[in-house]
């Protein structure tokens, strides 16, 4: 009987000191899993350390690895996306490199996969430890606000980590939008998927990629990405004023007639012309976001290039 076949992704960011590490931990847990076959699909997103160099090496030893290289940092969600496209399996996982995701998972992903009627393992942590308090707060934050104003749910401490039927895999690169929340995608394009739990670990080695403005920055993405509850936010906002100030004419008015004609109230009238505009200037802003990003849909720009990779042999 045919094997079948696992591919992982990993997407790689300057991590010349995890990338060792995690081949000896996925190799191990690979060893246990007899009755299938791997290949370890690593992208180079444009690293400026030995990433690329270690990759090729490995490349060499180990007939399970393959790589992509990117011809600059495209990002995380691209690296996945590449991945995806140039995994062959008929299982795909996606797996970081700095064993925050732990390979051990990987058989019982498998398991309920080819006995459940699953068609995909995701995977979310419990806990948010080894990671700043302010931190957690906007990320639940962050959660709570996109679940009530996206129709597509999206799990609170959700890992990219898992594991799909390539029926799934081939669902998701359909979608072949420019700006990727992947958390989204995986949940827009449905199918059952079981939710495991896991202990949050700390990265093995390196540092992490995010900022804290880079994190604000993809999680505003994300809203624009799967809602447009803003854009009906700002007509709302905009029908109140309009009603505050049919109340205030109305008010004026009466006043004039009662008590005559006197010029006093300068202040509030500033405080109000400048809460108007900035209600106004906070809307346009809005509107800008969705404009931006169709913006930039509109140019249909490839998500990303590849620059060498090691099914690229002269
Ligand atoms: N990564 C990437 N491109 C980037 C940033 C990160 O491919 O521009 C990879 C990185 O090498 C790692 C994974 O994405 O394998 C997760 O990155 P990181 O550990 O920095 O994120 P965190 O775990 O802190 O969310
Ligand atoms: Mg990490």
């Amino acid at each position: 009987m045919e094997k079948n076949l696992i591919s992982i992704v990993i997407p790689c960011y300057n991590e010349e000191e995890s990338i060792h590490l995690f081949l000896d931990e996925i190799t191990k847990v690979a060893s246990t899993m007899q009755s299938v076959d791997f290949e370890y699909l690593f992208v180079d997103d444009g690293s400026a350390d030995k990433t690329l160099e270690i990759l090729k090496n490995l490349e060499k030893t180990d007939d399970r690895v393959r790589y992509i290289s990117f011809s600059r940092n495209f990002g995380k969600e691209a690296a996945l996306f590449a991945g995806l496209e140039a995994a062959t399996g008929d299982y795909v996982a996606v797996m970081d490199v700095d064993l925050q995701d732990p390979p051990g998972l990987l058989p019982e992903m498998y398991e309920t996969l080819t006995e459940g009627d699953y068609d995909c393992v995701a995977t979310r942590r419990v806990n948010r430890l080894g990671e700043p308090r302010i931190r957690s707060f906007f990320a639940r934050g962050f959660y709570r606000l996109i679940n009530k104003i996206s129709e597509t749910q999206m799990v609170d401490g959700a890992r990219d980590f898992r594991l799909m039927k390539r029926q799934m895999v081939d669902a998701v690169l359909t979608l072949r939008e420019y700006n990727r929340f992947s958390k989204g995608l995986f949940n827009w394009v449905g199918f059952s998927t079981k939710w495991i739990a896991y202990e949050n670990k700390p990265r093995i080695a390196g540092t992490t990629k995010w900022s804290f403005w880079g994190l604000l920055m993809y999680s505003l993405e994300g809203i624009t990405a799967f809602s447009v509850r803003p854009l009906a936010i700002s007509s709302v906002f905009g029908m109140l004023f309009c009603a505050l100030s049919f109340i205030s004419i109305i008010f004026l008015i009466i006043r004039w007639l009662i008590f005559g004609d006197p010029v006093d109230g300068w202040a509030s009238t500033v405080t109000i012309i400048l809460f108007v505009g900035g209600i106004q200037l906070f809307c346009t802003g809005i509107l800008g976001q969705y404009m931006a990003k169709s913006y930039l849909e509109g140019k249909r720009r490839p998500v990303y290039i590849i620059k060498d990779s090691s099914d690229k042999k002269d």
